[in-house]
């Protein structure tokens, strides 16, 4: 499959790692767009939120559950974050492997002004 975070997880593509269990790895995004800028993946080939099927909800609360952990092991918890999932092409989306941006470090702009382009 032709998809280069499958390959991140293959390990055929190398990524800087920030977690990883049987289900989900986290790496940095590699043109981060703030001083904390990781994705979280699932392991399983999702393409898009609208691809996430009944089944997949306890990974889905995973995926969550871990970005959670992350936020405060970067020690952005309490100055706070935000989680961002692009869908499809208006949403933005670039790469077609379900994951969640997880952005801080700095305070973040607005996102819900001007937000057409
Ligand atoms: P999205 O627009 O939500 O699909 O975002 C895809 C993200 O993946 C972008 O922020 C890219 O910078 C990031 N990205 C693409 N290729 C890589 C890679 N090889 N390693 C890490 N991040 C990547
Ligand atoms: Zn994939």
């Amino acid at each position: 499959m032709d998809c280069i975070f499958c390959k991140i997880i293959e390990g055929t593509i190398p990524s800087k790692k920030v977690f990883e269990n049987d289900r989900i790895i986290a790496f940095h995004d590699i043109q981060p767009a703030a001083p904390v800028h990781l994705l979280i993946i699932p392991k399983k080939h999702i393409p898009t939120m609208n691809d996430v099927a009944d089944e997949d909800a306890s990974l889905l609360a995973e995926l969550f559950a871990v970005a959670r952990q992350i936020a405060k092991e970067q020690g952005i918890a309490e100055s706070g974050y935000r989680l961002v999932n692009n869908v499809n092409a208006d949403g933005g989306q670039i790469v077609y492997h379900l994951h969640i941006h997880l952005l801080g470090g700095t305070k973040l702009s607005p996102v819900l002004t001007n937000i057409q382009s």
